[in-house]
Parts: structure tokens; C-alpha cells; sequence
């Protein structure tokens, strides 16, 4: 378990938001109070016997928008964006941020039949973000480089229950569903020691579509470190991914999701001539992100959402408490219009655009 002091405090934050956005969804919707008439998640996923079919990552939509086009869809690339947030996947949850390989499957799953396309967190935070026309992009980050996230077996596949197993499978499944996620890597990424096991395991993983980036080097709380050793933390991960021959990091994940005191220091900076400049950092909780296109994106503390129910404090800020409100307010959900070269967002928008954006904006 990675969770510190720093819970209180983010809790205290998701209150807040939740409220105020509770408030603000209040005047839109006048339907909040109704409960949603969703129905549960269908027939339970046959135990692995899907092969880890691999749609094509990175494939644009191939749709170029027009404002009819886009108000049919209903897009809005200023909506809300879920970025997921997952820790351990094992069988037998041992903290409350664990979830089992069920638990994820079903999230997945339900992700899916929503008409969620995963993204990574770097094609999040740069903003290219090439998903179909009328559907709604999630990102999944697992933290920590947990062994129950990635491990290959003898036959070169992912072991089965693990989180990319899992993923393969949901996609084989929903072959809408693209199998692409985000793990943040620490010092001994899966649980692996040796140089030849932990570049072959993180190569892989790029290779298939994935994102392996940093999560400090040794996970420590960034606050409580001094500049220089914040720079340290986050370069010597950064040197640890050149040795694995892997692609330098374009985001990264707080520790305990907890900012340094200067808290430019997580996105930008050097430590031994080595430079970092991170396209995103991302914080632990506690609500859906704004849009990278938003004028308000704060590309230094990107929100993400705690995969689990509705129990206890999680009754108002993790993923079930999320998805179901974004399912009962449509309108504040990032809607694709499938153009990656452009951003289409209804009329009463277009103030909130980001105003660095050289993309076209279309808006109906
Ligand atoms: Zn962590």
C-alpha cells in the first residue's frame, strides 16, 4: 500500500470538489437527485480463454469534423476525463486500494460497454488524444511496478490475472476497447532485480502500446525532500529507463500523490546534468480530470480517480461514486469527434479553451 497522511487532506479536497461540482451539476441537471436507471454489468467474462487479441494502438479515427458532425455526435473535448488510478491486483486484498483481478475485469468491462477507448496518460497530457467520434476516453495508470500488474510467462505471454492480462482480456472481448495503460515504475520495476528480466519486461510493454514512466526512483514522499534530492528521485528513475533502452518519461506519478514544496520542481528540472520535462503529473485522487485542451488543465497536478466502490470515504470520490455520476451528466463528459486535428466543443465553451492550442477549434 502507498497511501500516507497525505489521505486526510486529499479527502478533505474531494469533499470540497464533490460538493461544489454536486452544486454546479445541480443547476444543469435537474434529473441529479433521480437515481440512474443503468442496468448491472452483463454475462461474466470466461476465464482466459480469450486470446490477447491486440487491436491496433494508436490508429487515428480517421473522421475529419464539421460543426453539423460534431453536434451529432454531441462531442465535447472540453469534458471531464476519468484517469483511473490502481494499485496492487491480487486475489486476496490486503488494503483497501487493492482490487482484485475480478474487480478490475468488471471495471473494464463496464468501462467498455459505456463506450470508454483507454489512452495513455502521455497521449493525455499532450493532448493527442485519437479516439472514435462519439466516444469517451479513459486513461489507466496502475501504480508502484507492482508484479501483479505485469509479469511474462514461460510462453512470452502476460500471466493470467495480472493487469495486462486482464486488459487483453477485456479487449479481446470489446474489441472497441483499446489495451493500452500506464505504469509507473519505481526502482525495481514488477518486482524484478536483474538488468535482462526488467528490460524485457518494460520493452515489451512499450512495444505493445504501453506506457512505462516514472515514479521516482525510491518512492519517497516528495515533500519532505529538499529540491535537489526531489530532482535526484525523479532523475535517477529517468536514467533507469535509458538503461532498459525504453523511451524517456513524458509523465510521471506523485509519490503518495503528494507535491514537493516547490511544486515545479516534479514536472521540470536536472539533477547531474540530466534533464526532465514532463508533459503531466499526476496527483492520487480524488475527482475526473479537465480536459488537456481546458484553459483551467493544471498540467502539474493532474486528478485522477481511486478504483474502488462506494464504501466509507469512498462513498463521494472513487471510481464507482465517478463513473456513475459522469453516466448521469452526460454534458460535463469529454465526447470525441473522432478529429484528432481538431477540438470541437459546444458554442458556450469556447470561452474555456486553452489559448496555446493551435489546433482548429470547432464549435457548434
Ligand atoms: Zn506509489
Amino acid at each position: 500500500m502507498r497511501i500516507s497522511a497525505s489521505l486526510a487532506r486529499i479527502i478533505g479536497i474531494a469533499n470540497v470538489v464533490v460538493v461544489t461540482v454536486a452544486i454546479i451539476g445541480l443547476g444543469l441537471m435537474p434529473s441529479e437527485g433521480r437515481p440512474h436507471a443503468r442496468s448491472p454489468l452483463g454475462a461474466e467474462v470466461q476465464n482466459s480463454v480469450a486470446p490477447p487479441t491486440l487491436t491496433p494502438v494508436g490508429e487515428p479515427p480517421g473522421v475529419v469534423a464539421t460543426p453539423e458532425f460534431a453536434r451529432q455526435v454531441s462531442a465535447n473535448e472540453l469534458g471531464l476525463v476519468p484517469v483511473m488510478m490502481y494499485h496492487r491486483i491480487v486475489t486476496k486484498p490486503l488494503a483497501s486500494i487493492d482490487r482484485t483481478p475480478d474487480q478490475l475485469r468488471k471495471e473494464l468491462e463496464r468501462l467498455a460497454e459505456r463506450g470508454y477507448v483507454p489512452i495513455t496518460a502521455r497521449e493525455f497530457a499532450t493532448g493527442d488524444i485519437q479516439v472514435p467520434a462519439g466516444k469517451f476516453p479513459v486513461v489507466l495508470t496502475f501504480d508502484d511496478g507492482h508484479p501483479s500488474h505485469f509479469a511474462l510467462g514461460v510462453d512470452g505471454n502476460p500471466v493470467p490475472g495480472t493487469a495486462v492480462a486482464v486488459i487483453q482480456e477485456v479487449a479481446g472481448k470489446y474489441p472497441s476497447f483499446r489495451p493500452v495503460a500506464t505504469f509507473w515504475i519505481n526502482k525495481e520495476p514488477f518486482g524484478l532485480r536483474d538488468h535482462a528480466s526488467q528490460a524485457t519486461a518494460v520493452r515489451w510493454l512499450v512495444d505493445h502500446g504501453h506506457e512505462v514512466a516514472n515514479h521516482t526512483w525510491g518512492h519517497r514522499n516528495l515533500r519532505a525532500l529538499k529540491r535537489k534530492k526531489v530532482h535526484e528521485q525523479i532523475v535517477r528513475l529517468e536514467r533507469l529507463l535509458e538503461k532498459l533502452g525504453v523511451p524517456s518519461s513524458r509523465t510521471m506519478a506523485l509519490p503518495y500523490g503528494t507535491l514537493p514544496r516547490g511544486k515545479k520542481a516534479a514536472r521540470t528540472g536536472s539533477w547531474d546534468g540530466t534533464r526532465y520535462d514532463f508533459a503531466g503529473v499526476f496527483l492520487a485522487g480524488a475527482e475526473p480530470s479537465v480536459s488537456p485542451y481546458a484553459k483551467n488543465f493544471d498540467r502539474g497536478a493532474i486528478q485522477r480517480i481511486q478504483s474502488n466502490g462506494k464504501r466509507g470515504e469512498c462513498r463521494t470520490w472513487c471510481s464507482q461514486h465517478w463513473l456513475e455520476w459522469l453516466d448521469r451528466h452526460p454534458g460535463e463528459r469529454y465526447v470525441s469527434d473522432g478529429d484528432p486535428a481538431r477540438i470541437s466543443i459546444p458554442e458556450e465553451l469556447r470561452g474555456n479553451i486553452g489559448a496555446k492550442r493551435g489546433l482548429q477549434v470547432i464549435a457548434y
